[in-house]
């Protein structure tokens, strides 16, 4: 039996924006009750236009952000409402690798400081072991020693990434949530990148919830993927049938994103259409129904479930499996 290593239950993170002093205070619904079930050693890929709280939703769970509402429960413990020093004792387990390896990088820290940093603030090796810690940590993310003592303006776009896992993996973690890890790479880089973090996750037993608005970067890495629309979650299932078998009309559009080497495939699918509404005033019912092709009256009205349509495979439609 797989053994469960997350579960969200219906996550929330709203925040509230100023609308002016006689106007009723606004929110931005960036994570609208989100639920899924993650398991060890898997990489659950999430995927979603811009702007659809995936990114979000990942610092939440890593708790860099409260929740509004709902539960986090990693390893058996709700850790939705624990205060800073239970945190501190979490950053140990949980790790969160940053989109942009330029900018994420303390150009003022060599690389030693930047990866073994945190080693010695929470005591995980003596300054004797130091040295050879840092060492080992980054040769296992492909570079060499010589490079400890070096500054991240002496490296490429791929080697600061491989840094910047480098110190995420320091902490010896069980899990780590990576936030577009590779979407400023140039594409060459970026399989080099996906390859080593597949690597590691088979050698140290991590389990990564994988951020992308890029499906065939998911697809590379994903166990399971799920999709986001406006901060909810609308599809959950395996990688294979997700792409074999997408049942949610947002998951087909998305694949027309993707360059299809068979066209018979793609004919089926229609394109989405339209702008992505605020989530400010979010649409009323399925938030999808303004630019669904399929959309009927009830999706205007009603909230559709978030339902198990096959086995293993999630849907949030009125009617998945039957358009
Ligand atoms: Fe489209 Fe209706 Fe399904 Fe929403 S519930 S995705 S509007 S068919």
């Amino acid at each position: 039996m797989r053994e469960k290593i997350l579960e969200v239950k219906n996550v929330k993170k709203y925040f509230p924006i100023h609308a002016g002093l006689f106007k009723k205070p606004l929110q931005v619904k960036a994570v609208d009750d989100v639920s899924f079930t993650m398991y060890k050693g898997e990489t659950l890929g999430l995927v979603g236009e811009s702007g659809c709280g995936k990114s979000t939703l990942g610092r939440t769970i890593v708790r860099l952000y409260e929740p509004t509402a709902g539960q986090i429960i990693f390893k058996d413990q709700d850790i939705s409402k624990w205060k800073s020093n239970k945190l501190k004792k979490l950053r140990q387990e949980m790790q969160l690798i940053f989109q942009d390896p330029y900018s994420s990088l303390n150009p003022r820290m060599n690389v030693s400081s930047i990866v073994g940093e945190a080693l010695l603030a929470h005591k995980l090796v003596t300054k004797d072991e130091f040295k050879d810690r840092v060492t080992e940590i980054v040769e296992k993310c492909g570079l060499a020693s010589y490079h400890i003592n070096r500054y991240p303006h002496q490296f490429s776009g791929g080697q600061r990434q491989r840094i910047g896992v480098a110190r995420a993996l320091a902490m010896n973690p069980d899990f780590i949530v990576a936030d577009e890890p590779v979407s400023a790479l140039d594409v060459s880089v970026q399989s080099q990148v996906l390859n080593m973090m597949n690597g590691l996750k088979a050698e140290f037993g991590l389990s990564y919830l994988f951020i992308s608005h890029d499906l065939s970067v998911v697809k590379h890495i994903s166990d399971r993927i799920g999709v986001m629309y406006l901060g909810s979650l609308v599809e959950l299932t395996g990688k294979r049938e997700l792409y074999n078998n997408p049942l949610h009309p947002y998951t087909k559009a998305l694949m027309l994103a993707i360059p299809e080497p068979n066209p018979k495939k793609i004919k089926k699918m229609e394109a989405v259409k339209g702008e992505i509404p605020s989530n400010i005033n979010t649409p009323s019912g399925c938030k999808f129904h303004t630019r669904c092709p399929y959309m009927k009256d009830v999706c205007k009205e009603e909230v559709p479930e978030f339902r198990e349509i096959e086995k293993d495979h999630y849907v949030a439609c009125h009617f998945a499996g039957e358009i």
